[in-house]
C-alpha cells in the first residue's frame, strides 16, 4: 500500500524525524492563506500523486498530448513554459495560488506514471528551504542478508537508480537488526558516509535512528527520502518522502490502512482486494485467471510466447468459491479492452469438477461478450472437463498450457 508525500511527513514527523512544516489544499483559493501562514518567503507547491519523478514531471489538461508529456518528463523533449511542473517553488501568495491552480484539477504525468498519468486532487504547500547538499536515503528488505538495509549516498536528487546502476561503490549499504533499530555506531557510520560532521552529525543520527524506527514499526516494505537534505544553516530535513507498505502486515495498521486514497488506485485492484483476490492490471487484451502467483506467472508468459498480450491476471487462490469466481470474472469483463479470457487453473484442494461448475454458473450468469478458453488440470480433471463439453455453451477447452495459450491468442485477433 502506497500513500502520499503528505502522509508519509505526517509519519515522519510524528516519529521524531525532521520534515519542513507543509498544509494540504485542494482548491487553489486556498494556496494563499496557507502561503501566509507558513510565514512567507520561500515555498514549495507540491502535487500529491501516488508517483515520484514530480519535479520533471508536467502537468496537463484534457486537450494536450501525452505521448508528447512523457517524452518531456522523461526529458527526451524540452518542456515548453505553458506546462507546469509537478513541484513548484513560489515567492509570494500570488504566485502560490497560481502554481495551485496549474495543478489541481490537471493531470500529472511523469516517467512513473506512464503516459496516462495521474489526476492531482491535493496540493502540498510547503517551507521551502535553501538546500547546501542534496542526499539520499532509502530502506528496503534485503532478501539475500534476510533483513531490512538502510541505503545513503551522497548524491542525492537525481534518479537513484542510475547512481545504482553506474557507481553503486556510492551507495552505502548498512544492515539493520530490526530487534535493536539502527545501533549509534551505525548511525555515526552513516553519518559519515553522508559527509556529515559536528552539530549535523549530531543531527543526522537522530534523523536516522528515528527513520529505521518508523519503518520498522509500520512495515514499510520501501521507504525513500529523496532528497534528504542539509540547509546552509547545518540542519538535515525530509524534503521528499515516499513510504510503501507491507500489505500483508495490514491487518495490525488500522491507522495506515486508514490512510489510503482510493482514487490512487486501480479501481479493479482495489474491488478484487475486498473479496480477498489478488488482480493485476496490465496494458494487453488477454484476462487471465488463474489459481496461485506462480501459475499466473509462467501462463503470461506463454500468452507472450505464443503473440498475445496479457489484459490483467486474477488470482483466485487455492479455494475459490464460486461467488469469487463469479466476482472475478466480473472484474476481468469490466476492462473494455479485453477481447479473450484464459482460464487455467490447477485442481488441488479444489476439484477440477468443482471448478468447472461454478464456471458453468458465472458463464450463465454473466453477458461473456469475448471467448472463454479453459484449461483444467488436476484432481477430477475428466469430470470437469467432460461437464465443460456437455453444457453446450460456448466454451473452448484447452488441453496443456500450450494449447491453452494458443487457442486464446488466436480468440483475442479473432476478436479484434
Ligand atoms: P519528486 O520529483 O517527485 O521526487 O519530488 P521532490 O519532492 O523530490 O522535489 C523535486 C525537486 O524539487 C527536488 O529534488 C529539489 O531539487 C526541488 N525542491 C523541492 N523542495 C525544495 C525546497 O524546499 N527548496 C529547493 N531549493 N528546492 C526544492
Ligand atoms: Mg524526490
Amino acid at each position: 500500500m502506497k500513500v502520499h508525500e503528505y502522509q508519509a511527513k505526517e509519519l515522519l514527523g510524528s516519529a521524531g524525524v525532521a520534515v519542513p512544516e507543509g498544509i494540504v489544499i485542494t482548491r487553489a483559493d486556498e494556496a494563499a492563506a496557507a502561503y501566509e501562514k507558513l510565514g512567507g518567503g520561500l515555498i514549495v507547491v507540491k502535487a500529491q500523486v501516488h508517483a515520484g519523478g514530480r519535479g520533471k514531471g508536467v502537468a496537463i489538461g484534457p486537450d494536450d498530448d501525452r505521448d508528447a508529456a512523457i517524452e518531456i518528463a522523461s526529458g527526451r523533449k524540452p518542456r515548453p513554459d505553458s506546462m507546469a511542473k509537478g513541484v513548484q517553488l513560489v515567492r509570494s501568495a500570488s504566485e502560490a495560488r497560481t502554481a495551485a491552480a496549474s495543478l489541481l484539477g490537471k493531470t500529472l504525468v511523469t516517467y512513473q506514471t506512464g503516459s496516462q498519468g495521474q489526476v492531482v486532487s491535493k496540493v502540498l504547500v510547503t517551507v521551502g528551504h535553501e538546500i547546501a547538499r542534496e542526499l539520499y536515503l532509502g530502506m528496503a528488505v534485503d532478501r539475500g542478508l534476510q533483513c531490512p538495509v538502510l541505503m545513503a549516498s551522497t548524491e542525492g536528487g537525481v534518479e537513484i537508480e542510475t547512481v545504482a546502476q553506474k557507481t553503486p561503490e556510492k551507495i552505502h549499504r548498512e544492515p539493520v537488526d530490526i530487534g535493536i533499530g539502527l545501533a549509534d555506531f551505525q548511525a555515526r557510520k552513516v553519518c559519515k558516509a553522508l559527509g556529515l560532521s559536528g552539530d549535523s552529525a549530531k543531527k543526522g543520527a537522530v534523523f536516522l535512528k528515528n527513520f529505521v524506527q518508523l519503518v520498522i514499526k509500520t512495515d514499510a516494505s520501501l521507504a525513500e527520502i529523496n532528497p534528504l537534505i542539509v540547509t546552509a544553516s547545518g540542519d538535515v530535513l525530509a524534503l521528499d518522502c515516499k513510504l510503501n507498505f507491507d500489505d500483508n502486515a495490514a491487518f495490525r495498521h488500522p491507522e495506515l490502512v486508514a490512510m489510503l486514497d482510493e482514487a490512487e488506485e486501480d479501481p479493479a485492484e482495489l474491488r478484487a482486494g475486498r473479496i480477498g483476490l489478488s488482480y493485476v492490471s496490465l496494458d494487453g487484451d488477454i484476462a487471465c485467471l488463474v489459481n496461485g502467483a506462480g501459475l499466473a506467472m509462467s501462463t503470461m508468459d506463454l500468452i507472450k510466447y505464443h503473440g498475445g498480450e496479457p489484459a490483467n491476471f486474477l488470482d483466485v487462490g487455492g479455494g475459490a468459491n464460486k461467488d469469487q469466481v463469479l466476482e472475478g470474472f466480473r472484474i476481468l469483463l469490466s476492462e473494455p479492452r479485453v477481447k479473450a479470457v484464459l482460464v487455467n487453473i490447477f485442481g488441488g484442494i479444489m476439484k477440477c469438477d468443482t471448478i468447472a461448475a461454478a464456471l458453468l454458473a458465472a458463464y450463465d450468469e454473466l453477458d461473456f461478450r469475448v471467448p472463454l478458453v479453459v484449461r483444467l488440470e488436476g484432481t477430477n480433471v475428466d469430470k470437469g472437463k467432460a461437464l465443460l463439453k456437455e453444457s453446450g455453451r460456448k466454451i473452448i477447452t484447452a488441453d496443456g498450457l500450450t494449447d491453452a495459450a494458443q487457442k486464446v491468442v488466436a480468440a483475442a485477433k479473432g476478436a479484434a
